[in-house]
């Protein structure tokens, strides 16, 4: 069976993992600090905060962002259904916009119309890796004065306008999840440009801690601590974040060998009449997290109909990215682009290790199958 993607893990990471745990200190240490500082270099962040999911993250976000109850939230509906669920953590109301057919994205104008005077942050996602259009929607929120949250959880590697994508934005989401292209088994970071943030951020993740455990620790003298607000464990563990320290110096190779596979993706597809599949878009590059295609309209059958037949081909695929305002756990709203993309879409195999007859498998198969 093709699997739709594999964590590439090994050795190196088995090994840093063991380090940890002969150190006898595996809880936030030593290690996350160094993993913090070395993600938020990687990808022009101030400073990195790391928690223990991007869902975390998100929550966070908008509870440091003092968001509550009687606001709303403009979220895509076309996501993970974490994106909507931290505006409904901390009692705002998620509202959801339509999405550009090509990036799967939020745009100025899908968002301008559902924006009342009750909104009060936007969570952009740069979906399945595809970068939003980050100067168009930060231009619109700060001329309607709404804080601008980026769920980054795919975005680990893709670019904007020749820098990394989320780079020195106010708050950025990653998620360290196996389903993303960096994992450590769980995990997440927040990123922001404001020290000040950055510090209440370290402490609300600890309970809120004025003096974490681990510098109460290595103080090596008595120290105090005292709790000021209300505040989550969100902890990420040293164990996780070691796993994370080797799996960053690897990711440059696995996003060139994810865009040198995406690229003889497009080449074959190419060859199945109607088919539309994700691509980079003017201003950005994409690391395919998640290489979608949706299925041509002449092809009358339904995603599950074509996820079956991979299936029993040996193609293990995925229907495409979900749409919360189609579960039972959001109200229903009319989003037609997102409709039509969950519907017809599904998200094909891609991982480091794919090799090409596996690739051209997928092709091979998916084009008899709609043919
Ligand atoms: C995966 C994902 C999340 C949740 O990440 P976790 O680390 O699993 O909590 C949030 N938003 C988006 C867009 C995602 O794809």
């Amino acid at each position: 069976m093709i699997p739709v993607i594999r964590p590439w893990l090994g050795e190196e990471e088995a090994e840093a993992a063991a380090d940890v745990v002969r150190s006898g200190w595996v809880a936030q240490g030593p290690r996350v600090a160094s993993f913090e500082a070395a993600f938020a270099d990687a990808f022009g962040a101030a400073h990195g905060v790391a928690v223990s999911s991007c869902t975390t993250a998100l929550h966070l976000a908008l509870h440091l962002l003092g968001i509550g109850p009687g606001d709303e939230v403009v979220v895509p509906s076309f996501s993970f259904i974490a994106t909507a669920n931290a505006a409904r953590y901390v009692g705002a109301t998620p509202v959801f916009a339509d999405v550009d057919p090509m990036t799967g994205n939020l745009t100025p104008d899908t968002i301008s119309a559902v924006v009342t005077p009750r909104t009060a942050a936007v969570v952009g996602v740069h979906q399945g890796g595809v970068p939003f259009d980050v100067d168009a929607l930060e231009a619109l929120c700060s001329r309607k004065d709404l804080a601008l949250v980026h769920d980054s959880a795919c975005a680990v590697g893709s670019t904007y306008r020749g820098v990394p994508v989320s780079a020195g934005a106010s708050l950025a989401a990653w998620s360290f999840h196996p389903r993303k292209l960096l994992t450590t088994g769980e995990g997440g970071m927040l990123t922001t440009s404001n020290a000040d943030w950055a510090a209440r951020l370290r402490r609300l993740r600890e309970h809120g801690m004025s003096v974490s455990a681990a510098d109460r620790h290595a103080s090596g003298g008595v120290k105090l601590e005292e709790y000021e607000e209300v505040g989550f464990n969100f902890r990420m563990t040293d164990i996780q974040a070691a796993i994370g320290l080797v799996q960053l110096a690897k990711l440059p190779e696995v996003i060139a060998r994810r865009r040198e596979l995406a690229d003889r993706y497009h080449k074959m597809l190419a060859e199945i009449d109607g088919l539309r599949w994700v691509a980079d878009p003017e201003y950005g590059t994409t690391n395919y997290q998640s290489f979608w295609v949706v299925l041509p309209d002449s092809y009358e059958g339904t995603v599950v109909d074509v996820l079956g037949a991979l299936m029993s081909r040996g193609v293990s695929a995925r229907r495409g990215i979900m749409a919360s305002h189609l579960e039972p756990a959001y109200s229903w709203v009319d989003l037609p682009v997102t409709e039509r993309l969950t519907k017809r879409s599904l998200i094909l195999p891609l991982f480091h290790q794919m090799t090409e007859s596996e690739q051209d498998t997928v092709v091979t198969e998916l084009a008899e199958i709609l043919r």
